[in-house]
């Protein structure tokens, strides 16, 4: 048995629908920019350049219902709620007609973004990671297994804030589908089990403010509920 200086990190996890076991999470890929309206409202043309993806770490999944600190260094803290996918199974290099057979399952995200950060660093051409991939910038759902609600190519994904909608979208406006991310992903790793893929926002991203509640929800997959601390 390996013996390690310090205590190794815990695994990070996510819930499983239905079941007291957990989804151990391994990595984290988000996708920019894959409804044409959020494109837009972000000052981008909603073309079909290559998808461009980038990560968070693992460990800053958080469950439903799991309240949150206002993160630090930010003034424009923001919600964007996404469908995420599961991998059940290693994928490369995989055709379109393969992708959705390595699929384990569905989940709702909310990809926090510290917005500030993130233009500052779009405008001077440097990495996203201090807007994107912060502690507790990943809350997800219980993920529902492909073999209860299928695969998902359309259905509502809504977000309210404080009650009040802000986002409203279908997931059959995604520029790029489920199985066209996993094929062009599978190109640049080895997706293996365990890694995740957020699949990007529609339109009508804003901040939220200490005390806040955000809730998103996709059809078939319920709700997902992220408290700011006050
Ligand atoms: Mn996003």
């Amino acid at each position: 048995m390996t013996e390690y200086i310090i205590e190794p990190p815990v695994q990070p996890s996510i819930a499983v629908a239905d079941s007291a076991a957990r989804f151990p999470v391994r990595r984290i890929f988000c996708v920019g920019r894959n409804y044409a309206a959020h494109a837009r409202e972000m000052g981008k043309d909603p073309d079909r350049d290559p998808p461009f993806f980038f990560t968070k770490p693992a460990d800053a999944v958080v469950d439903d219902g799991v309240e949150i600190p206002y993160p630090s260094c930010t003034g424009n803290f923001h919600y964007e709620a996404e469908l995420v996918v599961a991998m059940g199974s290693t994928a490369s290099r995989v055709s379109e007609e393969e992708a959705l057979d390595h699929v384990w399952g569905y989940a709702i995200g909310n990809d926090l973004t510290r917005r500030d950060l993130q233009l500052e660093a779009r405008e001077k051409g440097r990495p996203w990671d201090t807007g994107k991939a912060f502690d507790h910038s990943a809350p997800v759902g219980p993920v529902h297994p492909v073999s209860s609600v299928g695969h998902l190519s359309e259905g509502a994904i809504q977000l309210h804030l404080n009650g009040e909608l802000k986002q409203s979208g279908d997931l059959n406006e995604l520029i790029w589908s489920i199985p066209e991310m996993i094929r062009i992903l599978s190109e640049l790793y080895v997706l293996e089990p365990g890694d995740l893929i957020m699949t990007g926002t529609p339109a009508g991203v804003g901040p939220m403010q200490a005390g806040d509640t955000c809730v998103v929800s996709i059809a078939g997959l319920g709700e997902l509920t992220t408290r700011i601390e006050a």
